[in-house]
């Protein structure tokens, strides 16, 4: 797919518009249209000359479009937004007393197959170019009026399986000239993809890393995730550590607990032996029931029993607030709901 004059770093654009025969300054404005003020158009920017942006029409300019929004009961909403070729992608607009959290996708599904995970469900289609996953924050700051101050890069889609596209985002989106998000206020949450967790480490942008871990062994493991057939508990744990040393962020363990699954007390051990020290922090969440995935979350006094031993065992740990649960909070649903229907695949 052709690169969306929104997807260009400045340095490209500055190329695109030399070969216009503009002076460099063109450059910046389009890049500041674009990213510090996040327009979907060039059609109101003034300060551009009329001719300039009619040639610009012939470049694309790739952005998501609002197809259906629920809203939750504690102010979060779903988006589920639709891309040029009718493909759809759910982001969670997230707001709390102090700040606000967007939750982007990544992929048109998923390709990683994780038992209790309705991303996977859908069929993978294809991955997002970088201005596909910028706009689904741009857009949803115009249609709520706020501003996004935290990524969470945990909705459809494994982010290092589109690692390029991914890394292209995150210039852009940390870029000064554009909005100029900082690097520790996204999370890119992985299922170990262990190579690119290396790589990522090299790309000095110093984002926070979540791995979802979801069981305390690989053979537990490799039970709902397949990733585990890949790669170990041990070398994604080598892969933090590497990673924890190049940017100095810690490391969280997304950890879904399953009832009589991965709740029992050799999770906790295992958890314990693992996972000891200031580097890691486990968050621990209720299990998001899929009618595809038979099991069950553990029930809350269960839940706040676990985070309790884990503590009293050293580990940092802590429950994560369930958001939108009256909207199918877990990702991938939305789509899977709206292909249902009859929309795209
Ligand atoms: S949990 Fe993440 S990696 Fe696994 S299938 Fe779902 S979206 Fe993909």
């Amino acid at each position: 797919m052709e690169r969306g004059i929104n997807g260009m770093s400045l340095e490209e654009l500055e190329a695109l518009l030399k070969g216009l025969g503009q002076a460099p300054f063109r450059a910046k404005q389009v890049f500041h249209a674009l990213h510090a003020e996040g327009l979907d158009s060039l059609d109101e920017v003034t300060t551009l000359p009329k001719a300039l942006r009619e040639v610009l029409k012939d470049y694309p300019l790739r952005t998501v479009k609002e197809v259906n929004q629920l809203l939750s009961r504690d102010g979060s909403r779903k988006f589920l937004y639709a891309l040029e070729d009718g493909n759809t992608v759910e982001t969670v607009y997230m707001p709390y007393p102090d700040r606000t959290t967007l939750c982007i996708s990544s992929q048109v599904g998923c390709k990683m197959g994780c038992k209790f995970c309705a991303s996977t469900k859908a069929a993978f289609a294809r991955n997002l170019q970088a201005e596909e996953i910028l706009s689904q924050v741009y857009q949803t700051e115009r249609i709520t009026g706020d501003r996004v101050d935290r990524i969470v890069l945990m909705g459809i889609g494994e982010p290092l399986d589109n690692y390029d596209e991914v890394v292209r985002f995150l210039r852009l989106i940390t870029d000064p000239k554009g909005k100029n998000l900082s690097a520790r206020a996204i999370t890119l949450s992985t299922c170990g993809l262990v190579p690119r967790i290396y790589d990522l480490a090299e790309e000095g942008i110093p984002i926070n890393l979540a791995i979802s871990l979801h069981a305390s062994s690989d053979e537990d493991r490799r039970r709902t995730m397949p990733i585990a057939n890949r790669y170990s508990i041990q070398e994604i744990i080598r892969a933090c550590m590497a990673y924890f040393e190049k940017t100095g962020r810690r490391i969280s363990l997304e950890y879904v607990l399953i009832e009589g699954e991965n709740d029992r007390p050799q999770d906790l051990d295992a958890l314990a032996r693992l996972f000891k020290g200031p580097m890691w922090h486990i968050n621990l969440l209720p299990l998001n029931p899929i009618k595809e995935y038979k099991g069950r979350p553990s029930g809350e006094e269960r839940i706040f029993a676990f985070e309790e031993a884990l503590h009293r065992r050293g580990i940092h740990a802590s429950i994560r607030r369930k958001r939108g649960e009256d909207i199918d909070g877990a990702c991938g649903q939305l789509r899977i709901l709206y292909q249902g229907m009859g929309g795209p695949s």
